[in-house]
């Protein structure tokens, strides 16, 4: 019985045995694979334990920024958490990543009239001199427009990016306002400019500013960045509005700490029929220094980890093997991710699927997938188990989250989850990200998702790689 059972579960096998017509009515999963992802989702909805291992991560650990001290006690951290979940193959895999620390940060309005602004340093953002700057502040609607200004036309000026990010429910909003933060120093300081600031990639209107990671091009003057909370961007506004000129002051005294450990965190439950072949779950155990990290990516970080949890108490493994990675680095530019896809290059055509939680505490409220065409009917069926929670298809194919962009760019299938970014961007990369924000029965809703996703996609018939390869 169990032989007929395997062989049902194949494609090949059921042309063999019927034919087309027999194929065509049976179901896309085995009908004991669906019941026992009910049987997850309804164990993770009774009380997940996602929201235990957030307050843990947060409260033992902390800020943990990419190659700093914390970091390193929240790979111990996950080690520990792997080894009481019984899980196997636990790994810390290391790679390099450029340090940098924050120091002092201050901004005021010197003229016409004097205003305390409240600032953050935008991320591996270079130092001002200890005296500061003190410069005219010239205002741009958008990176574009700030691009467009002439050669020269900034010279010992700052510029003050005034774009404003609008509130999406996919977070769609984020993709179009973050440009700035990337390339505005670069774009700054090719028109001569001193300084950078912008306004905060975020959604708010606290008086937390939101940080992130910048870049510097070669060749261009490093000059400091940072972003102001969105109630100081509108008060420079209506300074601006007196139509006079306006000078600000600026101290930043962040610095470069070299090249530091950094590291990922992995481990595994083996699978019962075709353990090399592979299911990854992700999240990332890194965060901007200036909150706990709670949402971004602490929550992630317990779906990851009550996904293992509630997978490793059932009567039987996954048919095949469940990767749980905890990325370091993600928020610097990925650096975890890449430095995985690199360490795994061999494994990666064995990789079934990549998924990631990397979009705040839940709920869940859409799903899609990159998958190839021979899987899709098992997406479809996939998808119609997670309807009872709320989920809907997402728009188009999923790129499966920042951290699974370098598996996907070397073919591998991913699966989005797409969580309610409605608040998301109220608290990212902010002071405010703490664990208040998050709501212990969203975040059970998010593992009833992810764990009953990942059972099936590691009991699929059908492999779902490998996909075209994409740029991410
Ligand atoms: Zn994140
Ligand atoms: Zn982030």
């Amino acid at each position: 019985m169990k032989r007929f059972g395997f062989l049902l579960a194949t494609g090949v096998a059921l042309l063999a045995l019927g034919g087309p017509a027999f194929a065509a009515d049976a179901p896309v999963l085995p009908p004991a694979a669906v019941k026992t992802a009910t049987d997850i989702q309804g164990k993770a909805l009774a009380g997940s334990g996602a929201f235990g291992f957030v307050e843990s991560l947060t409260v033992r650990v902390g800020p943990r920024l990419a190659g700093s001290p914390a970091a390193k006690l929240s790979h111990q951290w996950a080690e520990a958490r792997f080894k009481e979940l019984g899980l196997t193959n636990i790994k810390v895999e290391p790679f390099t990543v450029d340090g940098w620390e924050r120091g002092l940060e201050m901004a005021s309005i010197t003229k016409p009239v004097a205003h305390h602004l409240h600032v953050n340093a935008l991320g591996h953002s270079v130092t001002t001199p200890p005296e500061g700057i003190e410069a005219p502040i010239v205002r741009f609607d958008t990176l574009e427009d700030l691009e467009a200004a002439p050669e020269g036309s900034l010279k010992g000026k700052i510029a003050f990016v005034d774009k404003k990010m609008s509130r999406l429910q996919d977070g769609g909003g984020y993709g179009e306002a973050v440009g700035v933060r990337g390339k505005g120093p670069e774009a700054a300081a090719r028109k001569g400019a001193v300084a950078l600031l912008i306004r905060s990639i975020g959604t708010d209107s606290h008086r937390f500013p939101h940080t992130g990671i910048t870049r510097y091009a070669e060749g261009v003057t490093a000059i400091p960045a940072g972003a102001l909370s969105n109630p100081d961007a509108d008060q420079l506004n209506r300074v601006l509005a007196l139509g006079q000129p306006v000078s600000i002051k600026l101290v930043l005294s962040s610095q470069a700490m070299g090249t530091l450990n950094d590291a990922n965190v992995l481990a595994e439950i083996k699978g019962r029929e075709l353990p090399d072949e592979i299911v990854v779950i992700g999240a990332h155990l890194d965060s901007w220094d200036l909150g706990t990290g709670a949402l971004d990516d602490g929550a992630g970080v317990g779906i990851v980890l009550a996904t293992a949890k509630i997978l490793k108490s059932l009567p039987q493994a996954p048919r095949r093997t469940v990767r749980f990675v905890l990325f370091g680095a993600e928020e610097v530019g990925l650096v975890g991710a890449e430095a995985y896809a690199k360490q795994h290059a061999a494994e990666l055509p064995k990789h079934q699927v990549g998924t990631e939680a990397d979009f705040g505490a839940g709920p869940v409220i859409t799903f899609n997938a990159n998958v190839r065409p021979e899987a899709k009917p098992v997406i479809t069926a996939i998808g119609k188990i997670l309807a009872p929670l709320g989920i809907v298809p997402g728009r188009g194919p999923s790129s499966g989250g920042p951290d699974i962009g370098p598996m996907t760019a070397e073919g591998v299938a991913s699966a989005g989850l797409g969580l309610d970014g409605t608040d998301y961007f109220d608290y990212h990369h902010t002071a405010d990200d703490t664990l208040d924000k998050v709501d212990p029965k969203k975040l059970d809703q998010a593992v009833a998702a992810y764990a009953s996703f990942v059972w099936l996609a590691a009991e699929s018939p059908v492999a779902f790689g490998p996909v075209d390869k994409k740029d991410h």
